[in-house]
């Protein structure tokens, strides 16, 4: 067994033991142009990206009818406030072994009018082999659906990346017709980010809620339990692996 090997399970150890249902690596090979707003210095070296994912509740998520609660908008909060410590656990342990690690935080917007932060989750999650991004243009673990939240480590520890998944929305059509604004489409090319962050800045502003949330999409894309959705036993036998 490598130390890479040996390395990797006692991270996702640790992540597990701080509620994390998903543990992968990316190589940052394909990812570099996704960086934004670091200084090369800050970033030289890290050649891998750890993405780690936590569930959110699917009774919190079942509460929502037309629009983000108060419930979900704490629960989002909590969950990302769970997501950092993840992040700030697995970098001391990384640097503990004598490597360099950045977290970046879960929910940290950098360019507010491209909605972007220092590196894109998701992307970074379906290079890791987590999940696909799906027709509500949200990662899609094949367990959890859309109802997981996601952040992400740069490292220079000699980790195995993982591959992504060879998966997608398939035949599922359990989000397409529950947009209020219209914006999930059959080809997840065709999502209007415009419409759906009109929307979003809606609910902020109407609701009180203080956060660009929706939660409609969400609730839609449970995983493995949605109806009509069948998970290959390829990508199960993946997730069981997380
Ligand atoms: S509900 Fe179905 S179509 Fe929509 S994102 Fe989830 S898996 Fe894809
Ligand atoms: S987050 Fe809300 S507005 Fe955006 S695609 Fe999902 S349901 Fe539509």
């Amino acid at each position: 067994m490598g130390e890479g090997h040996q390395y990797r399970q006692e991270l996702k150890e640790i992540a597990g033991s701080m509620g994390a249902v998903h543990f992968g690596v990316a190589s940052m090979d394909g990812l570099r142009d996704r960086l934004l707003g670091l200084t090369p210095a800050a970033v030289e070296g890290l050649d891998r990206a750890i993405s780690m994912a936590v569930r959110l509740s699917r009774r919190i998520m079942e509460d929502i009818v037309d629009g983000p609660t108060r419930l979900y908008f704490m629960h989002y909060g909590r969950v990302n406030m769970l997501l950092d410590e993840t992040a700030l656990r697995i970098s001391s342990a990384i640097q503990a072994r004598g490597y360099d690690a950045l977290p970046i935080p879960a929910s940290q917007i950098i360019d507010w009018e491209g909605q972007r932060a220092h590196i894109s989750h998701k992307h970074v999650a379906r290079a890791a082999g987590v999940g696909w991004i799906g027709r509500n243009n949200l990662l899609i673990s094949p367990r959890y659906g859309s109802q997981i939240r996601l952040v992400t480590v740069l490292t220079d520890m000699p980790l195995t990346p993982d591959g992504p998944l060879d998966e997608d929305c398939g035949e599922c059509d359990g989000c397409l017709s529950v947009c209020p604004t219209g914006a999930i489409r059959e080809q997840q090319e065709d999502f209007d980010h415009t419409a759906c962050y009109r929307l979003l800045d809606q609910f902020r502003r109407k609701r009180n809620i203080g956060q660009h949330i929706c939660g409609i999409c969400v609730k839609a894309c449970p995983g493995d339990r949605q109806a009509g959705k069948q998970i290959t036993a390829e990508c199960a036998e993946h997730a069981e692996k997380m």
